[in-house]
């Protein structure tokens, strides 16, 4: 992935950060971002507020584990293959 501003090349990391959810503040942690050497900038993508507004939901915890919930969400999947293949 490169930095969206110098485009040079950035670090994928875990950082901490906060988020808007129907108002109310969260705080969400092992967020996936990339960081960036040259701008010294940790970056999180959109895509990753949008999983953390929908794990925000599901889940309804104040603070947002995102590494947690992604290993939940792997969990469900592996649900609905063991039911698919069961029938
Ligand atoms: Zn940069």
């Amino acid at each position: 992935m490169k930095c969206g501003e110098c485009k040079s090349k950035a670090e994928r990391v875990l950082t901490e950060t906060e988020f808007d959810y129907n108002g109310v503040k969260k705080q969400a942690v092992n967020v996936p971002a990339l960081y960036c050497p040259n701008c010294k900038k940790t970056v999180v993508p959109d895509m990753i507020y949008l999983r953390l507004k929908d794990y925000a939901e599901r889940f309804g915890d104040d603070i947002i584990d995102f590494t947690e919930c992604d290993n939940k969400d792997s969990e469900d999947m592996m649900i609905v293959t063991n039911m698919m293949w069961n029938m």
